[in-house]
């Protein structure tokens, strides 16, 4: 890959442009290059490898990740860093970098832009020392200082697993592990694992790094009390409530996909559950001709099935079906993982029970479940009580109150996404709509 380092204006017309570095849109920028194509590469964040592969300040990537960026180099690729698509254009994205805001023209783009945390309110969630899981995990990697912290994990799916063993890693004492999920389920889990036996030896490998760290099922956290911060959390399980003191909780519920550029753009949603996904043909296109969406923002999948879909969506991007058809087998076994992990972490409704009226829901405009009840629409929900429209844009607390039941339909094919996606600088949004910015250039 090379960094992208010229002024706004010249930056050329990709034959194919992919937006998030995270295993899918590093392999569709592979699999596109190899065709010898011109492809640009778009992301947020500093160094590629998005959520599962994010830079370890102490420890590095891991060995797969290494391999998966080395893989890029020498092939010329653009590689567009710490750069956010911030709104669109019929014709192109417009994005905001370092090198100030710039239009990017594209033939054929392919939407990366996975997943972000499911996090649910309960009592004392907005305590300083509560975290998501995977949330605890980047600020870790990130070298938040966790050396003799004693972390307790909870909430749903393997994500508890990774989590816990990286925050280890760093120093840690993780006192437990708390699955929502039924002792049973876990069990049917299990027993189907052997279907998919790179899945299986990575559980082997994370439970060989959490040996010692108790692992609880049907096991709910309640509540967390404190006073300027953190000090004890509340569990519901198999033992009845018990509280368990501790420096922090890290607590989430599984993922969902992130859509709202894809929505933007006017592509076709699916709602297999609560939470939308860009709905996909076989061949990863979504419902405008030129746009293909792969990884977690087509459903959550994982790091196999986004690597699988992203080399497809490369290839098909590129004009070779035929090199992303031999893929689809692989990709329909990937899938299945996915639903057969979905089927065993389904949410017990007793998670989705636990504010009250006055829990914060939207923790950036702080605002209480008890506000937003018995109003008409979102609109309503945002101009009486500016819920969703803090530093988030309604990503934690849109997300949440769809989990619980709670959201309001949206009018218009955008599903009420606005630009800019982002927070964004006003000179950036300023240098996007002048005139001479607005053409091909
Ligand atoms: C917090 C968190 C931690 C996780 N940890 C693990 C783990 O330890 N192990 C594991 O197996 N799985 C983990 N996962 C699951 C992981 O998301 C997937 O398995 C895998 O990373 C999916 O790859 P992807 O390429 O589809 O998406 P991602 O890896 O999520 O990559 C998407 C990329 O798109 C970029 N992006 C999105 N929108 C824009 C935009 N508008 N402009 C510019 N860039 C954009 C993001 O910055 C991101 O880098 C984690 C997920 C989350 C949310």
């Amino acid at each position: 890959m090379r960094h992208y380092d010229v002024p706004d204006y010249d930056v050329p017309d990709y034959d194919v442009l992919v937006v998030g570095a995270g295993p899918a849109g590093l392999a569709a920028a592979r699999a596109a290059a190899s065709h010898g194509v011109r492809v640009g590469l778009v992301d947020a964040q500093l160094r590629a490898g998005g959520q599962v592969w994010r830079d370890d300040v102490r420890f590095g990537v891991p060995a797969a990740a290494r391999r998966a960026l080395a893989a890029l180099r020498g092939q010329g690729i653009d590689w567009l860093e710490r750069t956010e698509i911030v709104s669109v254009q019929p014709d192109c994205l417009l994005a905001d970098g370092p090198q100030g805001a710039r239009h990017l023209h594209y033939r054929q783009l392919v939407l990366a832009t996975g997943a972000r945390e499911l996090l649910l309110p309960f009592p004392g969630w907005t305590l300083p020392g509560v975290t998501g899981a995977g949330g605890a995990q980047a600020l870790a990697k990130q070298g938040w200082p966790l050396r003799g912290k004693s972390v307790l994990v909870a909430g749903s799916g393997p994500l508890l697993l990774a989590a816990s063993a990286t925050l280890r890693r760093h120093g840690a004492r993780v006192l437990g592990i708390h699955e929502q999920a039924a002792f049973d389920d876990l069990r049917r889990f299990a027993a189907g694992l052997p279907r998919w036996p790179g899945k299986l030896i990575q559980a082997a490998a994370l439970s060989l790094r959490l040996l010692g760290v108790p692992y609880r099922a049907g096991s709910v956290v309640v509540a967390a009390h404190g006073d300027d911060r953190l000090r004890e959390v509340e569990i519901e399980g198999a033992a009845g409530r018990t509280r368990v003191a501790c420096d922090q909780l890290a607590v989430g519920y599984g993922l969902v996909p992130n859509t709202e550029l894809a929505q933007l753009m006017g592509c076709r949603l699916e709602y297999p559950g609560p939470h939308p996904q860009v709905a996909v043909d076989a061949d990863l296109r979504t419902s405008l001709g030129n746009v293909f969406a792969a990884g977690e923002a087509c459903g959550i999948g994982g790091r196999d099935c986004a690597l699988v879909e992203g080399a497809m969506a490369g290839h098909l991007a590129a004009g070779k079906p035929e090199a992303a058809r031999v893929l689809r087998l692989r990709r329909r076994h990937a899938r299945a993982f996915a639903e057969h992990l979905h089927r065993h972490f389904a949410l017990d409704a007793r998670v989705l029970d636990l504010a009250t009226a006055d829990t914060p829901v939207c923790r950036c405009e702080d605002v209480p479940l008890g506000a937003l009840q018995g109003l008409a629409s979102m609109r309503e929900a945002k101009l009486l009580t500016r819920c969703g429209m803090g530093a988030c844009q309604g990503r934690i607390c849109g997300t949440a109150l769809r989990e619980l039941g709670l959201s309001w339909p949206t009018n218009g094919s955008v599903g009420g996404v606005r630009p800019p996606l982002f927070p964004a600088r006003l000179a950036a949004l300023a240098t996007l709509s002048t005139p001479e910015t607005q053409g091909r250039t």
